[in-house]
């Protein structure tokens, strides 16, 4: 009896494990190959009419266009350009996937058939503007797997959630915040969609064209910026001790920063940067002048870390500046937070991936501190942002990173993209009971 209770255990088991599998994938990857051309062509499109942050109306239009078409219930009005595309088919998890729209103020320098010509206004200036940072390849691909989703709406168990940001790039603007994604979040986007279970998002790399690389944890750092105005004392450069000098002060802040980061923080929690990107002050060799402006950015990945380096960073530049008698005024702007990938979300996309992919297109990422605002949805819900290569299979182009205007993307990369995403979303809803 013992006996036969154990073997009907062990079959109940196996039974459950075997119907958390999707069995269909084979009808996924047929439908997959069918939109490539579509991929392509909207990809190419999008490339030819780049639009600046919070500027996507076109991009934006296109895509709820689309969306509608295929079914799906489009909301719009986050961020100016922000929407949803919601499709469900029954009950079960609801999986999010994200991509971004905007573009970059950098001419390219690649030439080929589909080359950026526009130009766009920012900040009242004409600029020059193009997909240097791949935003086009993510938004056709979110774009592709949404029709493929829609194609095969039978076989989804739940929910899928598009959602197309506007301004990764952290552009300043004067009323919205300094990124799309957590925009979209204040302007209601939590309220307006089911509750996710986990989210996916991706950028596109200079490595190995198809290849998928992931790592648990953070894989890209926090981003924040900082100005600090110092207000001396203006004096003859002939005779100082008459004036209060603030470029003496800024270049003793400068070297106390040094200390932060080699002394202060716990660097087995992972490294940190600061780095003073711009100084201004005075006009001439001989007047120590009154006022001086710096700027720089704060980059770390522990939240412990980016506490305590805020707390130093804020005491360091005012006491050195009393110690001046110089009036000091520091203002840090929070861009985005680390990006962080939940272990067990990962763990379940490199199987699903393996399998779907083969071993050798998933490889491990090793983190850097560049920073995604793609880290405000990670924060809310558990998920994974990986990295696609791009990079060329010919001689003719060589791989370039994003933000270079010689970046250029190995369009045959992207079906790679729908069919992660595909995968992801069916693996991720059969694995759920
Ligand atoms: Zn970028
Ligand atoms: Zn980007």
């Amino acid at each position: 009896m013992r006996k036969f209770l154990c073997f009907l255990f062990l079959f109940l088991l196996f039974q459950t494990i075997m119907s958390q599998e999707f069995k269909n994938w084979n009808i996924i990857e047929q439908s997959i190959q069918n939109p490539e051309k579509f991929l392509i062509e909207t990809r190419r499109k999008l490339h030819q009419n780049p639009e600046l942050s919070y500027q996507e109306f076109e991009t934006s239009k296109l895509v709820a266009n689309f969306l509608k078409s295929w079914g799906y219930e489009v909301k719009t009005g986050f961020a100016i350009t922000g929407l949803v595309g919601i499709l469900k088919n029954g009950e079960g998890p609801v999986v999010m996937i994200r991509a971004d729209m905007d573009a970059l103020p950098i001419k390219e320098m690649i030439e080929w058939e589909y080359k950026s010509t526009k130009k766009a206004m920012l900040n009242g200036k004409e600029v020059d503007v193009s997909h240097a940072c791949g935003h086009d390849a993510h938004t056709s691909i979110a774009l592709t797997t949404a029709k493929v989703l829609a194609e095969n709406k039978n076989l989804l168990k739940g929910t899928v959630v598009f959602v197309f940001q506007p301004n990764e790039e952290g552009t300043i603007h004067e009323t919205l915040l300094g990124s799309g994604a957590a925009q979209m979040i204040k302007d209601g986007l939590y309220n307006a969609i089911p509750k996710p279970d986990v989210v996916f998002g991706l950028h596109v790399w200079h490595s190995q064209k198809g290849q998928i690389r992931l790592e648990k944890g953070y894989v890209f750092s926090n981003a924040d910026f900082f100005t600090i105005k110092l207000t001396g004392t203006q004096s003859h450069g002939a005779a100082p001790w008459n004036g209060k000098d603030p470029i003496v002060t800024a270049s003793e802040i400068i070297a106390a920063f040094q200390t932060i980061i080699s002394r202060e923080i716990d660097l087995t929690k992972g490294g940190a940067v600061i780095t003073v990107g711009s100084i201004h002050a005075g006009n001439r060799p001989n007047i120590i002048p009154q006022d001086l402006e710096m700027q720089g950015t704060i980059r770390c990945f522990d939240k412990e870390n980016r506490n305590l380096i805020y707390e130093s960073f804020k005491k360091k530049v005012q006491s050195i500046s009393e110690m001046n008698g110089v009036k000091s005024e520091v203002k840090i702007e929070h861009l985005t937070p680390a990006v962080y990938n939940h272990p067990e979300i990962t763990d379940f996309a490199r199987q699903s991936l393996t399998q779907r992919l083969g071993k050798d297109f998933v490889q491990q990422w090793t983190p850097l501190f560049a920073a995604d605002d793609c880290a405000y949805f990670l924060e809310r819900t558990q998920g994974l942002y990986f990295f696609l290569g791009i990079a060329p299979d010919d001689n003719i182009h060589q791989p370039a990173i994003i933000h270079s205007p010689h970046f250029f993307i190995n369009e045959s990369a992207l079906i790679f993209g729908v069919k992660t995403f595909c995968s992801l979303t069916f693996d991720f809803m059969y694995s759920k009971k």
